[in-house]
């Protein structure tokens, strides 16, 4: 590729007289620009983790960057098959491409939260294997991987090929610092945890989070009463090799996470907060619209026209996520207590999400009778599949989000102005639901409490009783979030710089 430039290379012309203002043309020159630096992208394969990398790679793309993306081949089919993802590509031409590699899984594995550590550690033997073939033979050269940094085995293998790696982190950074101290809590005791009675107990060797992390908060994994548990170990010393890692990058911005993101400098000093991502990416698009959907399910839209019907604020959304799964148990204790709040509600249930109704894809969850019975349909819709969410987050009869706090669902809640009732599942969610009850001042956190009567309780204080002042608080944080991607904010910064080092990563 080759065009034409139009330098003022001097102000004497070649004979050494000065030029005057006629004389001073430009000189047709016809340089070949420098190819644009080629990164690698290689998400952990999660829907929230291929959602964040995906909305990172066309902010790369948007910035003349050229892009790599490594899914495994189980989600590389999934999104050709239900997102326009390539037609959302296409206009950066040759700046973007997809490949895929094996997650090392059979093809009818339910890769759902019950069974992720078969996820890890087939990825690290299979897949780490695959991707050290592969890595060499990618041509333009691979000048910077970025990978996900739940993912030991990237950084290692790059290391070998001399590639510099900057490591992605689709957490929050309060999940981030937590998994960082695992190994102090276990040098101080603080772990393991023991038993019920030990959960209300504050962790003291978290800084930043003294007055408000009890046991209760720690990330699922903590839980274990085995410190050599397989799942603990492999989430803290991923997150110690961070600090390994040419640069991090977090999906979050200084007005949510400012203190905690001063704790984490300290350990890795390029840390670039460039979130909300989704938001942030919404922000450059204003010219050229793309549907920005990397759902790996199908999306069920028929929601959005139910939730046309009623007034503002109205709706409580309730969704937990796309690897949550819940016990018939909880699920029945979450209906009668969505019932009798007497709010309305839509209920987005995702197949395999609900243990007893088997883990296959293809089951759909058939509710009891008993409950079903009895709720006018005005007042509620299940929708038995998967939702637009952002779009739902977005529509104005939505007043609050019973969600299992997964890091994506925050901010795309926090982005919405929307309030939460946090119902964490495992991993991050946990700290997430904490910090969105008790820092944040954006919701209600009843984890461990799933009975009808505190689901009741919460709908009714989130949707009713102290609805003005939820509003208040998520409509601040909302402005903050949306003026750190605006121009001169912080994560908009950030991401320039982040881009400039990678370019300086290729001319070394
Ligand atoms: N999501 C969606 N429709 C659904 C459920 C989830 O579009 O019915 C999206 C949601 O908007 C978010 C992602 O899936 O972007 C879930 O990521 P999150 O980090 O919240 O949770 P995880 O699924 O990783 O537990």
């Amino acid at each position: 590729m080759s065009s034409t430039i139009l330098p003022f290379a001097s102000t004497k012309d070649q004979g050494g007289k000065a030029m005057t203002e006629s004389s001073r043309r430009p000189i047709p020159t016809t340089v070949t620009p420098a190819p644009p630096p080629h990164v690698l992208m290689f998400p952990l394969p999660g829907q929230g983790h291929v959602t964040t990398m995906l909305n990172l790679a066309e902010l790369l793309c948007l910035s003349n960057l050229r892009v790599t993306f490594l899914n495994s081949d189980h989600n590389h089919h999934r999104l050709l098959r239900f997102t326009t993802v390539q037609s959302r590509f296409a206009i950066y031409h040759q700046l973007f491409s997809l490949q895929s590699i094996s997650d090392g899984l059979p093809s009818d594995h339910p890769r759902s939260g019950e069974r992720i550590l078969d996820l890890f550690q087939s990825m690290s033997t299979i897949t780490r294997d695959l991707f050290r073939d592969l890595l060499p033979s990618i041509r333009p050269p691979i000048d910077c991987l970025i990978s996900d940094g739940a993912l030991q085995f990237p950084l290692e293998v790059a290391a070998e090929f001399g590639i510099p790696v900057v490591h992605f982190r689709t957490i929050g950074a309060c999940c981030f610092w937590t998994y960082f101290c695992i190994p102090d809590m276990i040098e101080a005791g603080e772990l393991p945890i023991r038993g019920e009675e030990d959960m209300e107990r504050l962790i003291t060797t978290v800084p930043g989070t003294k007055e408000f992390l009890r046991c209760r908060d720690l990330p699922s994994f903590c839980r274990s009463p085995d410190l050599s548990h397989p799942s603990l170990q492999a989430l803290a010393s991923a997150t110690q090799q961070s600090t390994k890692a040419c640069a991090l990058i977090l999906n979050t911005f200084e007005g949510l996470e400012g203190p905690i993101l001063t704790q984490i400098a300290a350990h890795c000093p390029k840390t670039y907060t460039i979130g909300p991502i989704h938001e942030h990416l919404r922000s450059k698009l204003t010219l050229q619209p793309s549907s920005s959907s990397s759902s790996l399910w199908e999306e069920d839209r028929s929601c959005l026209e139910w939730l046309d019907r009623h007034p503002p604020k109205s709706v409580l959304y309730v969704n937990f996520g796309s690897i949550a799964v819940m016990t018939s148990e909880d699920l029945i204790e979450i209906w009668h207590g969505l019932v009798n709040s007497k709010q309305r509600f839509l209920l987005v249930m995702r197949q395999g999400s609900v243990a007893e109704l088997g883990s296959n894809t293809n089951d759909t969850i058939t509710f009891p009778e008993e409950l079903v019975k009895g709720v006018r349909g005005e007042e509620y819709m299940v929708v038995s599949g998967w939702a637009p969410q952002k779009e739902v987050l977005d529509h104005g009869a939505v007043g609050g989000f019973l969600t299992h706090s997964g890091w994506n669902s925050t901010l795309e809640t926090i982005v919405a102005g929307v309030p939460m009732i946090c119902l964490p599942y495992f991993a991050d969610q946990q700290v997430n639901s904490r910090f969105t009850s008790e820092v944040w001042k954006l919701g209600l956190d009843i984890k461990d409490a799933c009975t009808r009567k505190v689901v009741e309780r919460m709908v009714v204080e989130l949707m009713v009783e102290r609805k003005e002042d939820f509003a208040t608080s998520a409509a601040k944080m909302a402005e903050l979030a949306r003026s750190s991607v605006g121009f001169g904010g912080s994560s908009r910064q950030n991401l320039e710089a982040l881009i400039e080092d990678i370019r300086s990563m290729k001319s070394k």
